[in-house]
């Protein structure tokens, strides 16, 4: 897999920082251990794997796609690394994604766009492209994500690979440089449904050191798997949501859509259509309840803590105060999307607008749960296109953010929900010759049914 990388990161860009000798050092370690019969760490062992550079790793540069963060080196690990390498999973290195994973193309990146695999003039999604990229260019068989409102399964969806956000709470954010805490999730990505199921197995599970996790038995979704290579769909009900689907989505999209809904029915499901009337406000209202969490996030990066600092007077600089330092630092530190978030966020939360933008932005995300939890009354699952379109070019949207936010259309109420969702490849769009994702949302805690589904579509 390195060599790999060698060969095709040029041209792919999926990689901001390898770690060579680290990796080889702990694949050696793995091959000692077998070669004195041990029973491998687990059924991962060995296995190399792409890591979001918003996730800390002890000693490896983070730099959540900002400058901001240049020259910082975390001295921790975050839990889920720490789990990965328990694991002797073989971490290769930290992938690129729109600075501080805000954005659906990986072109918010400070250093440089990542191209997707199929075709090198387009995206491969965002925030987490690098990931996405890495596995559909054969860099690793398996990634990390997180998922804030798309950030796993919009990039699954235009790379043709498989991405899972868990139920919020299922995988620890120790660790992981927040963007909305009360949306972040981390997931497994992978080019199948069951490899995808093994690191979920491995990265789940409650943890102390985050206060939101849950303390509940990790899903069995390895079983899950198998059940829907085994068994299929027969006797599942399937929920289309007629809101996700229409305005908005490419053709090629919604006829991929429609042969995924008739070959699931062909295997024995029965489909029932579902409304969910306040998905139509979902954008509205994470576009205001993601800036506000975010404005507040990013406070710590203050000039003083971690990486950049801008006219430090130790550094011959002119400028006289700490506030002064700080001003400067966040201007040439951030780009324009983040400055954007940060000054929507700090406006929504502003005494007077408060219960005006944020206050009924959470109202309208307790409707849209409410809309999630009558649809689980009528279907085991539920399904939709992943990304209302397939890859589009580099630079089309990347000056229209209006443009760039509808890309997650069809993830953001999953997110808002809380509820589990993936993505997994339900073929080529007629249209753009590109692949298609199909989304699959289980109910809370409902990973079995999601990925038993997934398998059996598979
Ligand atoms: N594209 C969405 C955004 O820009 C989702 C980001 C994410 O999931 N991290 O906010």
């Amino acid at each position: 897999h390195l060599d790999r990388i060698g060969a095709v990161d040029g041209d792919v860009h999926a990689f901001l920082h390898v770690s060579g000798e680290s990796a080889l050092a702990q694949a050696r370690t793995v091959d000692a251990a077998h070669a004195r019969g041990e029973a491998g760490a687990s059924a991962l062992a060995g296995v190399p794997l792409a890591l979001k550079d918003i996730l800390v790793q002890k000693g490896s540069p983070a730099t959540a796609g900002s400058k901001i963060l240049q020259g910082w080196i975390p001295p921790y690990n975050a839990t889920v690394t720490d789990r990965l390498l328990d694991a002797g999973i073989v971490i290769l290195g930290k992938t690129n994604l729109d600075e501080f994973a805000m954005g659906s193309s990986t072109e918010n990146s400070a250093y440089g766009p990542t191209r997707n695999p199929w075709d090198l003039t387009r995206i491969p999604g965002g925030s987490g492209g690098g990931s996405a990229a890495a596995l559909a260019a054969f860099e690793a068989p398996l990634a990390i994500g997180t998922d804030t409102g798309g950030s796993i399964r919009q990039p699954a969806s235009v790379t043709g690979t498989v991405g899972a956000k868990p139920t919020y709470g299922g995988v620890s954010r120790y660790g992981v440089i927040s963007l909305a805490s009360s949306l972040d999730q981390v997931g497994p990505c992978a080019r199948n449904v069951m490899d995808t199921a093994l690191l979920h197995e491995v990265i789940a599970g409650h943890d102390p050191r985050d206060s939101t996790s849950i303390n509940r038995p990790v899903p069995k979704v390895v079983d899950a798997v198998r059940r829907g290579q085994s068994d299929g769909v027969a006797g599942m009900k399937i929920g289309v949501v007629k809101e996700l689907g229409g305005e908005g989505y490419q053709a090629g999209v919604l006829e991929s859509f429609d042969a995924a809904v008739a070959a699931l029915t062909d295997a024995g499901a029965e489909i029932v259509e579902v409304s969910c009337p306040h998905f139509r406000y979902a954008l509205a209202a994470y576009y205001l309840i993601l800036p506000s969490e975010c404005s507040s996030n990013l406070a710590r990066f203050d000039a003083m803590r971690y990486g950049l600092r801008v006219g430090d007077i130790a550094d011959g600089g002119n400028l006289v105060s700490a506030e002064a330092v700080m001003a400067a630092t966040r201007g040439q530190g951030f780009g324009a999307e983040v400055k954007r978030r940060i000054i929507l966020g700090t406006y929504a939360l502003s005494a007077g607008y408060y219960d005006a933008y944020y206050g009924s932005a959470q109202k309208v995300r307790t409707l849209i749960r409410q809309d999630f939890e009558k649809a689980y009354g009528a279907a085991d699952v539920l399904i939709s296109p992943a990304s209302p379109v397939t890859a589009f070019a580099l630079g089309e949207k990347v000056n229209d953010p209006m443009a760039m936010y509808l890309n997650d259309l069809a993830t953001i109420p999953g997110s808002l929900a809380g509820i589990p969702a993936m993505s997994v490849p339900s073929g080529i769009a007629s249209d753009t010759g590109l692949p298609v994702g199909l989304q699959i949302m289980g109910p809370t805690l409902g990973e079995e049914p999601m990925y038993r589904v997934a398998a059996a579509f598979e």
